[in-house]
């Protein structure tokens, strides 16, 4: 018999059959009742029935082992409140372990607000490391003033220093021509397929490349050396997650080649978060692993296709205009661009083809409402080719997703995955600099999909945006942007339709429903304890309730 833990108090399930219990009770890591108190008192195994008086501790919370039994341990939750823990169902964890280690520095407008704190960190990390320098979280339109970089520019602060800098988005890397020298990159080089290097009148490359393909031809000297720290960084990495109440991420740029450090991390008990893995799909290629894989810590589900790009870089396909503006300017966006898209609608056929009829679940990242309905075109015709009844094809971010367009996803049977954070951070940006109120308003419109019928899930993307569900459910209901701004032509979720999307909907996306994401008997115990009542505070407090311990398969992997 292993230990049992017995919480009692303020109990949110996401079960709708019983969305609240006085009592759940943990055992070997899973959960064995839930419910009313007496009810599941009386599942405490039976030696110790009769400690129970005995095993509460005094008023005013805490927790503390039974005097009787040592091995059950009792949480009076007191005004805390115990939820299923969080999933994030679109992250990056592998990734930004290394892009937030010590091997890149990092200069997001989460940590550096200004133009003039960022070109300071150019120069200091020149100075540091002129081995040659990594920089992730450029974005001049957080960062104001801070203009597009170019290679003559780059090359005035490096010199003969590789200096590779790593838009916000992930969607643009930045370099000078020591780092294309490094990289093997020149002129006459061609462009991976769904990426591309740019080149100016003359066809030289001007210092910037789009896409997966160009990002990882540019880190690779940064990212490939720090692979074998990669296990221990890791860990710290998911221990963050852990912090903001995850249990489960999605990996949405996995590459098998990482395996092994995975495995080392798992080895040392460095995995306190389950991994879902979405490998990135590429031409030609086939999964690495076959569809039936790996267990409940580690288990790739999915393939991953980015259909197109960023707003924030300029190559989302859209069938309206970029505005006009001095954000546009600084982004190097032509006025009245529609955008670009990173796939033709053969190309999309081609890889979907690769993957799916193995039975693989497809999840691509798809921002521009024309790249909207070329994927849903290509998905359509996919399954009248190869009819599956349980597919889950997801839609990574959506941000200018219309209504219809999320009805006609729900017609499909595609789910989707917001990236809301961007209504925090550039709802001002989206709306003043890049969209108007159009287009810019409704910018991932969580209530027009649930109203379609879509289960839908909420995420911070990696470093795009920190790690906050709490955050990401205060913004789905509220709409409201750093600045204080309600953003106008789309209206806010509720609570417990927020709460779903950050934990049962977003494991369904990861086909991980039927062993997370909600507290009912059977379960995996992965738990997350709040500082308070999430549902009976205003939307506006919810990131300010403290995570005071996190649990996965019944063990506390944060806090106290
Ligand atoms: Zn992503």
């Amino acid at each position: 018999m292993g230990s049992e833990t017995l919480f009692l108090g303020t109990i949110i399930t996401v079960d709708a059959a019983a969305p609240r219990a006085e009592a759940l009770l943990v055992r070997d890591g899973r959960i064995v009742a839930v419910g009313d108190e007496a009810s599941v008192r009386a599942a405490v195994s039976g030696a110790r029935a009769g400690a129970d008086a005995d095993a509460t501790p005094a008023a005013g919370g805490g927790s503390g082992s039974s005097a009787d039994d040592p091995a059950l341990e009792v949480i009076e939750l007191g005004e805390r409140a115990l939820l299923p823990g969080f999933v994030e169902a679109h992250g990056h964890p592998t990734d930004s372990a290394i892009v937030l280690s010590h091997v890149m520095i990092d200069i997001r407008p989460v940590t550096l607000e200004t133009a003039d704190e960022v070109r300071a960190a150019l120069r200091a990390g020149v100075a540091a490391h002129p081995e040659g320098v990594a920089f992730n979280g450029w974005d001049g339109l957080l960062q104001k003033g801070l203009d597009d970089p170019t290679l003559e520019q780059l090359d005035e602060i490096g010199g003969a220093t590789p200096v590779v800098i790593l838009h916000n988005s992930g969607h643009v890397v930045y370099f000078n021509s020591a780092a294309a020298a490094r990289a093997g990159i020149d002129d006459d080089s061609p462009d991976p397929v769904g990426s591309h290097w740019e080149k100016d009148a003359e066809g030289r490359l001007t210092g910037k490349g789009f896409e997966v393909g160009t990002v990882f031809a540019m880190l690779g000297p940064t990212l490939g050396p720090a692979a074998k720290e990669l296990p221990a960084m890791l860990a710290d990495y998911l221990r963050g997650l852990n912090a903001v109440g995850l249990t489960t991420v999605g990996d949405l740029s996995w590459d098998a080649a990482k395996q092994p450090a995975v495995d080392a991390a798992r080895a040392a008990g460095g995995l306190s978060a389950r991994l879902r893995l979405y490998e990135m799909s590429g031409p030609g290629r086939t999964a690495s692993v076959p569809v039936a894989n790996g267990d409940g810590l580690v288990r790739q589900v999915g393939i991953k296709t980015w259909a197109d790009g960023s707003p924030w870089v300029g190559n989302i396909l859209i069938s309206f205009p970029y505005l006009d503006t001095e954000g546009t300017r600084s982004i190097g966006v032509e006025p009245g661009s529609r955008g670009s898209a990173n796939y033709s609608r053969d190309q999309l056929d081609a890889v979907v083809e690769q993957y799916f009829p193995d039975g693989w679940q497809l999840a691509c990242h798809v921002h521009g409402d024309l790249a909207i309905d070329r994927v849903l075109d290509a998905w359509e015709a996919l399954l009248e080719r190869h009819p599956r009844d349980d597919h889950r094809l997801r839609m990574e971010h959506v941000g200018t997703m219309t209504p219809a367009q999320f009805e006609r996803a729900a017609r499909l049977g595609v789910t989707v995955s917001l990236l809301i954070d961007h209504v925090y951070y550039w709802g001002d940006v989206l709306v003043d600099e890049l969209f108007g109120p159009e287009h810019g308003g409704p910018w991932a419109n969580a209530r027009a999909a649930l109203d379609a019928g879509l289960r839908i899930s909420l995420h911070n993307d990696g470093t795009v945006t920190p790690a906050e569900p709490l955050r990401n459910m205060a913004v789905a209901m509220t709409r409201t942007t750093r600045s204080g701004r309600r953003m106008p032509g789309a209206d806010g979720i509720t609570f417990d339709e927020a709460l779903r999307a950050q934990t049962l909907d977003a494991a369904w996306q990861l086909f991980s429903d039927h062993e997370v994401g909600s507290l009912e008997v059977g379960k995996l115990a992965d738990l997350v304890v709040l500082s308070g009542d999430p549902s009976a505070v205003e939307a506006a407090e919810l990131p300010g309730l403290r995570v005071e311990s996190t649990w996965l398969g019944g063990v506390r992997v944060f806090g106290a």
